[in-house]
């Protein structure tokens, strides 16, 4: 086996593992695979491994790797960077998902640009939880206000939130990403997706109600920026 199915399959049984432990049924979590940076070529070896979940960054990088791998076409993408408002369509045309709403204007032009053929886009709102001032998201006590604009955009559906914590943050923030989800879900019932945890901080994530970790590094190894 080569090393990026064999890192997947690792990553799967330490998923199985830890969900084991938690008493949580491992189907409900998702992995999703964080292929920013990394060829095409590594994408296709992690599908033939069983992977269909992939992360991407870049709007334009997710633009070329789809466009790359449309024979591969239960591929899932998630975008989970961030997002200016030049780069949506490119967004709206490409992901299934996009877990960094941060603001309405954003949404609006998704959901606008949204390809009509297409299924409605999921998507979650980003919380700056650790109230970070250099931070992409909305600060919690917004999270409600967006939510309810969010959700009533026509070809979007709101599925959950998102967050990112600072170094050394992790645990409180993902315990104050449970309570901020468990807020909307009573709203917003079908919005019960929390996406948190990376390579670093994923089995915590766990512990408080993560619903889909974003691995990177564990999978593809490390990136180097340098070469893009
Ligand atoms: C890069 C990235 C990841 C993956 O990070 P690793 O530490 O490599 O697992 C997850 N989520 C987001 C939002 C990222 O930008």
């Amino acid at each position: 086996m080569n090393n990026i199915a064999e890192q997947l399959n690792l990553a799967y049984q330490n998923l199985n593992k830890k969900c084991g432990l938690l008493g949580i049924k491992s189907d409900t979590v998702q992995l999703i695979a964080v292929s920013k940076t990394k060829p095409a070529s590594a994408i296709i070896t992690a599908y033939h491994a069983g992977q269909y979940q992939f992360g991407e960054n870049y709007p334009q990088e997710l633009a070329e790797k789809s466009a790359q791998l449309t024979a591969y076409n239960d591929i899932v993408w998630h975008f989970i960077g961030p997002l200016q408002s030049n780069k949506t369509k490119l967004v709206a045309e490409n992901a299934h998902w996009v877990h960094s709403i941060d603001r309405l204007k954003i949404a609006e032009r998704l959901s606008a640009q949204r390809p009509e053929n297409l299924a409605p886009l999921k998507v979650l709102l980003q919380i700056n939880i650790s109230n970070e001032s250099s931070k992409a998201g909305i600060a919690a006590d917004e999270m409600l206000n967006l939510a309810t604009s969010v959700a009533a955009l026509p070809n979007l559906e709101l599925k959950g939130l998102m967050a990112i914590p600072a170094p050394g943050d992790s645990e409180h923030a993902f315990a104050a990403m449970q309570q901020l989800s468990l807020q909307l879900q009573q709203l917003q019932p079908q919005a019960n997706e929390l996406s948190m945890g990376m390579s670093d901080d994923w089995p915590l994530a766990l512990k408080y109600g993560a619903t889909m970790i974003r691995l990177g590094t564990v999978i593809f190894g490390a990136r180097d920026y340098k070469q893009e």
